[in-house]
């Protein structure tokens, strides 16, 4: 099959684009990226299931996260910390006491808003009401529940609101345990729960979302070059993974929004379809963490440094980002819709290493003559990549199909394979076509996915 290109979409728009926001929602749900959750009992709200693709593409995401900030460096070691955690963590942390938002209530059509997000302080958005808001209440974001089978005072456990007092709470765990020194890091991914009082935008804002943080302990002289430092790594995985420059920016916070222990904070933001959204906020915070959980435990967290015969309580640097919210934008980024033969074709152009599956196998019929040397050749990738294998259709709707998914490669077996021994491998992003000996398949793929 020949697929021309005749001309080629409007590329996106560098500003909002809220139609591009029901197109890749829309695809999510149709191809099995993401689901919403306990749909078929009318559905949990702002809760999603990540489907047979979504749930590969979002462990590349934290693959490639972790990737990065642990396999590649020497100075960083991994840590999957509980979920449960007792009050004396977060009264330690400042979550109990702070971490809520201001709501106010509408006395005359009774909805509730977060104050901080309204335009008008006065006015309700619902009713266009003004001067009909109750007073101010702070609403405590962290799910609470009980351990073990009495409820009541000593029972009351938090589910975590972020993953980052993990790595606080073990930081003399991994010095003693580790021939870790500052600089160094603690890297963790997992499940965070905030009780979002506006939760929405599809994945962006969710109560149960992934995170993936790195603390990073430094010497107090050394945390503002750290601090630069971080940013621009962090900034630089983004580009390096798919998402362009002009829907990327780095916003430092103005005074007024920095925490009062933060020196500097600055944002990792993407154009969503609705406008700039944080992706990552990179915080240095002082020695606020380790100082806090020494006062409550009565344990010291400091580091002495012997060659100086210096004791001192390190400076975190902290790099906190969403694994469910990037990999929301790196598929709003992917996104692409382009006129072949007086067709649209959607193809999500990711980066191979994001793309849930890297080749699809496709027998030109489905006929028995072809399936023995098809699934041979499935055996043969799937060790190696995460493959795909699909029979069913014309050969051109399979394409369209692994475009829209992703997938970068396509092998396609048709009836000179049983004599030449060769395949054709269709490349998703120019749709040009190698023929190439099975024998050399896997190497051949190698090199085109560069790994
Ligand atoms: P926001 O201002 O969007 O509420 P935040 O500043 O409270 O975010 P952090 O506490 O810095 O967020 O968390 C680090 C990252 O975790 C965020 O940049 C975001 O990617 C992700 N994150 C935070 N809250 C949520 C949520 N409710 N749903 C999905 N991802 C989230």
């Amino acid at each position: 099959m020949v697929e021309n290109p005749s001309s080629t979409a409007p590329s996106q728009p560098s500003g909002p684009d809220p139609e591009l926001f029901d197109k890749v929602v829309n695809l999510c749900k149709r191809r099995g990226f993401v689901y919403p959750s306990a749909e078929i009992y009318g559905g949990f709200r702002s809760t999603y299931d990540y489907g047979p693709l979504g749930s590969l593409m979002l462990r590349n995401v934290k693959d490639a996260w972790w990737r990065s900030m642990v396999q590649l460096r020497h100075d960083v070691v991994g840590l999957d910390a509980a979920i449960l955690s007792p009050p004396q963590v977060w009264e330690a942390s400042g979550h109990l006491a702070n971490f809520s938002d201001p709501l106010v209530d509408c006395t005359n059509c009774k909805t509730r808003h977060r104050q901080d997000n309204l335009d008008d302080p006065n006015k309700c958005p619902s009713c266009g009401k003004s001067g009909t808001f109750t007073e101010a209440r702070a609403f405590n974001l962290m799910f609470k529940t009980h351990a073990g089978p009495i409820e009541g005072a000593g029972a009351e456990v938090y589910l975590r609101p972020e993953t980052a007092q993990g790595m606080f709470i073990n930081f003399k765990n991994i010095i003693n345990t580790t021939r870790k020194r500052p600089p160094f890091g603690i890297a963790q991914i997992g499940k965070s729960f905030r009780n979002e009082i506006t939760p929405g935008n599809f994945v962006f804002r969710t109560r149960e979302f992934e995170q993936m943080e790195l603390e990073f302990f430094v010497h107090p002289d050394e945390s503002q070059q750290w601090y630069e430092y971080w940013l621009k790594e962090r900034f630089d995985w983004y580009l390096d993974h798919g998402i362009p420059e002009d829907k990327l920016m780095l916003r430092p916070h103005d005074d007024d929004e920095l925490s009062h222990y933060s020196s500097g904070t600055s944002d990792v933001e993407f154009m969503f379809p609705w406008g700039w959204g944080e992706l990552e906020g990179i915080a240095n915070r002082g020695d606020y963490d380790l100082t806090q959980h020494s006062e409550h435990a009565g344990e010291k967290l400091e580091y002495f440094d012997q060659a100086n015969n210096e004791r001192y309580t390190p400076h975190v640097i902290e790099p906190a980002a969403g694994a469910t919210r990037s990999m929301m934008a790196f598929l709003m980024a992917a996104y692409d819709e382009e006129i072949v033969n007086d067709d649209t074709r959607t193809v999500l152009r990711l980066d191979p290493r994001l793309a849930p599956y890297k080749v699809a196998v496709l027998p030109l019929s489905k006929k028995d003559t072809l399936q023995p040397l098809a699934h041979e050749i499935l055996g043969m990738l799937q060790p190696h990549y995460m493959t795909e294998y699909d029979e069913t259709q014309a050969i051109g709707r399979r394409y369209r199909r692994q475009d829209e998914i992703g997938t970068p490669l396509c092998v396609t077996v048709d009836f000179e394979s049983l004599d030449d021994n060769a395949v054709t491998v269709r490349d998703r992003d120019t749709m040009e076509q190698d023929r190439v000996a099975v024998a050399g398949l896997v190497d051949h793929i190698a090199s085109k996915l560069g790994f």
